[in-house]
């Protein structure tokens, strides 16, 4: 479903698109709003028009998290995995972005995918597989799948169409790294703009992030979410951060206090780990960071 000022297109099962008004009822009943990704039913009225008339079930939802104690902001609904698109080189890869957008998807409890584009720019390409940079180890350690791709060159991107198959996906990342092409190549006749390096928006409370979902065919749908690399993880829950580092759950079990952030609290195991150089410093540096945003907000 797409939502166009007020106007709600869905995608019926047999792929024919309606443009429908909203029931009122709709939203006093479900006690939410119709966000992007929403499964719903539509009924025709005798004038030939469509609307929204009930809303289903969400078996999940990429939401500016913690945002409950106002109101939550949905921003596309029964996703199932975040794309975090980096490139090896042009743009060299802005970790605490990825840190930032990894954290996002776990504390929506979303699975993370990481894609490291322009594999055509590595070292020694394009000749042989291209090797995981060493500064990506950590990520393949805390669990997480890393695609290398080339856009340019059409490598991986196999894998890569595997991967979003019959789900609904994220695409997010810096602008530049390739995610346009990217997903040009897996979805002709999508037309995303291709364009060079963009300007850096502004970060807060109030980034809009508007969603558009593409059919990726096969089941499969891209949601564009532009600007969700600049959300604030404001009003985030600090133990729940630090939960959202996968590689940290463990050692955290081991922490004095059960109510500890890894900063300065004695007998902490993550920072432990961080010495014994089990935790990456780049991690643990980008936990801080959002710590410390996270504190900001509240
Ligand atoms: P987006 O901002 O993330 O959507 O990135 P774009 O898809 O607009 O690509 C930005 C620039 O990188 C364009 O000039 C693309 O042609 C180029 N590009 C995209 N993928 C690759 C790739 O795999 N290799 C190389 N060398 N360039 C690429
Ligand atoms: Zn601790």
């Amino acid at each position: 479903m797409r939502i166009v000022a007020g106007t709600y297109h869905v995608e019926m099962d047999g792929g024919e698109w309606l443009e429908c008004s909203l029931r009122g009822r709709v939203k006093q009943k479900v006690g939410r709003q119709v966000s992007v990704g929403d499964l719903v039913r539509v009924e025709r009225l005798d004038d030939g028009s469509c609307r929204v008339s009930d809303l289903l079930e969400r078996h999940s939802a990429l939401s500016r998290h913690g945002v409950v104690r106002r109101r939550e902001q949905v921003i596309v609904a029964n996703v199932d995995q975040v794309v975090t698109v980096a490139a090896i080189a042009a743009p060299s890869p802005d970790f605490s972005m990825i840190n930032r957008l990894l954290a996002l998807a776990e504390l929506n409890e979303l699975d993370g995918l990481v894609v490291l584009n322009k594999a055509d720019l590595a070292a020694g390409a394009p000749d042989g597989p291209t090797a995981l940079p060493s500064e990506f180890e950590p990520y393949r350690a805390a669990g997480y799948e890393i695609l290398i791709t080339s856009a340019k060159r059409g490598l991986g991107l196999e894998e890569l169409r595997e991967r979003l198959i019959g789900r609904i996906s994220v695409f997010s990342g810096p602008s530049g790294v390739g995610k346009s092409s990217l997903l040009n190549s897996l979805m002709p006749g999508l037309d995303l703009r291709v364009g060079e390096v963009g300007r850096r928006k502004g970060r807060g409370r109030h980034t809009t992030v508007a969603a558009a979902l593409y059919p990726f065919g096969e089941g499969g749908y891209v949601a564009d979410t532009p600007g969700l690399q600049y959300l604030a993880l404001w009003d985030v829950d600090p133990l729940a951060l630090g939960q959202s580092f996968p590689e940290f759950r463990g050692p955290a079990e081991e922490c004095r206090f059960a109510d500890c952030i890894h900063r300065a609290e004695p007998g902490c195991a993550v920072r432990e780990a961080l010495e014994a150089g089990t935790i990456a410093p780049s991690r643990y540096e980008s936990y801080q960071a959002l710590l410390r945003e996270a504190e900001e907000g509240r």
